[in-house]
């Protein structure tokens, strides 16, 4: 499986091959497009292949480039449990001077999360999507077959928390075999 982290500034953001075309987990601030298309660039990777944007949650490093990527053609994967979170997520912007663009809610792929594993098999990847609640109350992780979990900032050592809803969420991540983490900050590690 081909995966390549496309981050910068401190967030890694992940392009995934299917094959329906690739999957993007996460993405950078608001306004930072040409930094993102700048990264594709180097490593080779064209922006029309990416077809699906999944955030691990909606906070400024991880979803603020978004309705910027929609409006390019890109489809927000949507899961149910994140449609709350998409409103108050314009508050992190509110007063300051981002270039936020707000996202909007008639065009997303929602998705119910036990539904997941069949939409996963429809664009060619065997997975599932988990809520897993921790870091924010909207965190997901992406789980796939082949042992990989993308786990946004679930991390427990690097956000220093290790509370009980953090502790269930790993708990519910390593009921699948996992060989491989991918965070949404730091290096891939075997050792979560
Ligand atoms: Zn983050």
């Amino acid at each position: 499986m081909n995966i390549v982290n496309v981050g910068y500034d401190s967030t890694n953001y992940y392009i995934i091959e299917t094959k329906n075309g690739k999957l993007l987990v996460d993405c950078g601030w608001p306004g930072t497009l040409q930094k993102f298309m700048g990264v594709l660039k180097r490593k080779g990777i064209s922006f029309q292949e990416i077809k699906f944007l999944l955030v691990t949650h909606f906070h400024p490093d991880h979803a603020g480039l978004l309705q910027e990527l929609k409006n390019k053609g890109i489809k927000l994967i949507l899961p149910e449990c994140q449609i709350d979170f998409i409103p108050p997520f314009a508050g992190f912007f509110h007063g300051k001077n981002y270039p936020y663009v707000p996202i909007s809610s008639n065009d997303n792929l929602v998705l119910k999360l036990e539904d997941s594993r069949k939409f996963l098999a429809s664009i060619g990847l065997s997975g599932e999507i988990l809520h897993t609640p921790g870091h924010s109350d909207d965190s997901v992780t992406l789980v796939l077959d082949e042992g990989f979990a993308f786990t946004g900032d679930l991390h427990p050592s690097f956000m220093n928390i290790d509370d009980a809803t953090t502790r269930a969420s790993w708990n519910k991540i390593h009921q699948h075999k996992i060989t491989q983490i991918f965070p949404g900050h730091g290096d891939s590690t075997t050792n979560y």
